[in-house]
């Protein structure tokens, strides 16, 4: 792009938020160019949905496609429609005087009127040492089930997962094809997940579940080979032989690129106003999970997606830039805050 190009609009992220937020921008002209990351270890372009086996849930598919399937006809999508699309992360964003700067990792900086952020949120890991070390040399722990359980490595061997919420509960089920054993290790005696993936996997004859224990230390030199466990009732120390260890504990919102110029809520999710996604920057809008600590769903992200793309357009709109959006008789190009917002 040339220096002195002025991007109506920026999408940073590749989930379902920022396809959804690129396929509306598209639609009403105003050329958006996505930045949609490039893989870091276990976080890939297309976010959370690229970890995602079946899903069952989003509007228009009765029969179950996959995460992968499903971000890569959203994306088309937006790129039919005329979304460009670079391969890069955003490293840093200057929101302090407009038009905004975007900086990528390896191109030029790019100039924008509005920026949408849909970077999602990053997995959580325990914290212990082991498992960080394990994780990184490729040994046997993992964040994501549905991208390294298939691997031969983790083939007829007893797995461990770590959490229960329902991404444990979809993780273990989906380690059942690969495993000889499926071992939930919870904190707690019930899970957070929800009944019916909950009860799936309890009636699993692959699943066992230690309730109330926590891993204290993963084991193994070059690869993973057992756990020790704390019981966190009586605090009895034990350990379980393990080939594998998936972790998944929920996630972190991914706004470190921010540098801080963004307002976000005590769990460090952007802050949006009331039922809009505006943030506490003019002009910059906010979508998907990074802004959703409630919802977290593939079809709440797309829906914010384009919320988000309507105020960007409207804002544009407003200030006299990009293609004009038509509106609908006696509507105001940016929307009054709903009463009570
Ligand atoms: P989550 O609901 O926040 O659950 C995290 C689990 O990890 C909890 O059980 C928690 O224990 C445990 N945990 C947290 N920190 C821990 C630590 N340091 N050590 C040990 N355990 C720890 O996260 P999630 O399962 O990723 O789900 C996030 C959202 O996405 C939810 O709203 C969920 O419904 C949704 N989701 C939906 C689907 C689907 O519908 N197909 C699939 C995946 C996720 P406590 O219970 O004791 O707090």
């Amino acid at each position: 792009m040339p220096a002195s190009t002025i991007e109506n609009v920026v999408i940073i992220g590749s989930g379902p938020a920022a396809w959804t937020a690129a396929i509306y921008a598209a639609r009403a002209n105003l050329k958006p160019l996505v930045f949609e990351g490039e893989p870091v270890g276990t976080e890939l372009p297309g976010g959370q949905l690229m970890l995602t086996t079946d899903i069952e849930n989003f509007p228009g598919f009765p029969e179950p496609l996959s995460g992968p399937e499903l971000m890569e006809r959203i994306k088309a999508q937006a790129v039919h429609h005329g979304t460009r699309v670079v391969s890069e992360l955003v490293k840093q964003v200057d929101f302090a005087q407009r038009p905004f700067t975007i900086t990528p990792s390896y191109s030029e900086p790019v100039r924008a009127h509005t920026v949408i952020i849909a970077t999602g949120a990053a997995a959580k890991w325990i914290g212990l040492d082991s498992e960080i070390r394990l994780a990184q040399i490729g040994g046997g722990v993992s964040a994501c089930a549905v991208c390294d359980g298939a691997m031969p490595f983790y083939r007829n061997k007893r797995l461990a997962v770590v959490g229960g919420g329902d991404t444990a509960m979809e993780e273990a089920m989906y380690l059942t094809k690969f495993a000889s054993e499926v071992v939930i290790v919870h904190r707690r005696d019930s899970f957070r997940a929800s009944k019916v993936m909950a009860n799936r996997v309890l009636s699993h004859p692959k699943v066992r579940v230690l309730w109330n224990s926590r891993v204290t230390e993963v084991l193994g030199g070059d690869f993973i080979t057992g756990l020790q466990i704390e019981d966190t009732v009586t605090g009895e120390a034990s350990e379980i032989e393990v080939g594998g260890l998936f972790v998944a504990i929920g996630h972190t919102p991914n706004t470190k690129f921010l540098g801080g110029q963004i307002d976000v809520t005590e769990h460090g999710y952007i802050k949006v106003s009331s039922w809009r996604t505006a943030t506490n920057v003019e002009g910059v809008f906010a979508a998907g999970d990074v802004i959703d600590d409630y919802y977290r769903q593939a079809i709440t992200s797309a829906g914010t997606g384009c919320m988000a793309a309507l105020e960007a357009e409207r804002w544009l709109a407003h200030h006299g830039i990009g293609e004009t959006p038509v509106l609908e008789a006696g509507e105001s190009a940016i929307a009054a805050p709903a009463a009570g917002a």
